[in-house]
């Protein structure tokens, strides 16, 4: 079912809606060893963004996901290259937790970096593990987003591992990447009873029916937009959104309006609250 409001009408005939702009809350950045991204280079990123409408971009480097250290100084760069399109993710690695207070210095004396990319099942650490506990402590001591990847299954990153995190520290900002994969209901409910928890949409958003149980249970304002770019294209994402059963403001607050507010981007030129569409 493709929607028949103006949004979809004018994304398919245009590739964009200027007054509907995207945040991308969820990309990540370089090439990577297993495979070919044709589009990965900075240049391919911005001309990616312009095609698809995407004004904003929050991402990490597929460096940092190994070794932070490096990977997030390369992230540093990129956004300063391009401060009106892109801010960074810090990645921290907790297998090397003596390092937290380092990377907790650094990430304060930089300002293109919106908050902090967790990635317990790529490092085999439990989103509850005391080795997030002083990242976890800064970012509600200073209300910051948080980026954590989110999937199915017990004991590692699932919305119960999310829900004792978000109870324990509830100023942290945060997104369940991935919204939980496979937990639709469960993980909805978590954004839902959580005031500060998310569900990011990077690989949920191509599930049939997904998309419409979020809504139900946790409402268009606790979603937000990611695509994992370059591992896709926002089109395919937008797509998604534009495919499944829901209005246009409710696309609106999924595309840009939640993270507008979350990340305070700056968005020119956005469709007004409660306009007709
Ligand atoms: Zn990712």
């Amino acid at each position: 079912m493709i929607g028949e409001g103006r949004l979809t009408r004018e994304f398919v005939a245009y590739g964009r809606v200027d007054d509907c702009p995207v945040i991308d809350t969820h990309a990540h950045y370089g090439p990577y060893q297993a495979i070919h991204f044709p589009r990965h280079r900075p240049e391919r990123v911005m001309d990616t963004l312009d095609r698809c409408g995407v004004r904003w971009m929050l991402t990490s480097g597929h460096v940092a996901l190994v070794d932070p250290r490096r990977g997030n100084a390369e992230i540093a760069e990129l956004v300063a290259q391009y401060p009106d399109r892109l801010r960074g993710w810090w990645v921290i690695n907790p297998n090397y937790p003596e390092r937290t207070e380092e990377e907790l210095d650094a990430f304060e004396a930089q300002s293109g970096f919106v908050g902090f990319k967790f990635h317990p099942n790529g490092h085999g650490t439990p989103l509850t593990d005391d080795r997030y506990g002083p990242v976890l402590e800064y970012a509600n001591a200073h209300a910051l987003p948080v980026l954590s990847h989110t999937w199915k299954g017990a004991g590692m990153a699932s919305y119960r591992e999310v829900a004792i995190v978000a109870d324990k520290y509830p100023e942290v900002r945060l997104l369940m990447g991935h919204a939980g994969y496979g937990d639709w209901v469960e993980s909805s409910k978590v954004a839902r009873d959580h005031e500060h928890v998310y569900l990011e949409l990077t690989a949920a958003y191509s599930v049939r029916g997904a998309l419409e149980i979020m809504i139900e249970h946790a409402g268009s304002r606790k979603i937000t937009f990611g695509t994992d770019h370059p591992w896709f294209d926002p089109h395919y994402g937008i797509g998604c959104i534009l495919s499944a059963y829901m209005t246009d403001q409710d696309r609106r607050n999924i595309l840009y309006r939640n993270a507008q507010a979350l990340f305070g981007l700056p968005l020119e030129g956005a469709g007004a609250e409660g306009e007709a569409t």
